[in-house]
């Protein structure tokens, strides 16, 4: 059951990557072309943000970030063997 949850976890995570990135086109912060295997959503309360993963990881450099959901597709499209 729970590698279900895990695999439809997943699946709903691409699927956000994939159409965050295919709406924004480019990367609000640095105009980079928008990937969505690069690309992080980060959600803060009811905000949702989109931006390619260097200006994430630049943006949280050094800070705490507690109570964010982060969805990373470097991760989610990075771990393909794992789940099989
Ligand atoms: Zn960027």
């Amino acid at each position: 059951m729970q590698r279900t949850i895990n695999y439809m976890q997943r699946t709903i995570n691409r699927n956000l990557l994939k159409y965050s990135a295919g709406r924004s086109i480019f990367c609000g912060q640095c105009s980079a072309i928008a990937d969505a295997r690069r690309w992080v959503v980060v959600s803060h309360n009811d905000d949702i943000l989109g931006m390619c993963a260097p200006c994430w990881d630049s943006l949280k450099k050094g800070r705490p970030t507690p109570g964010f959901e982060v969805v990373d597709g470097r991760e989610e499209f990075g771990r393909k063997k794992a789940a099989a």
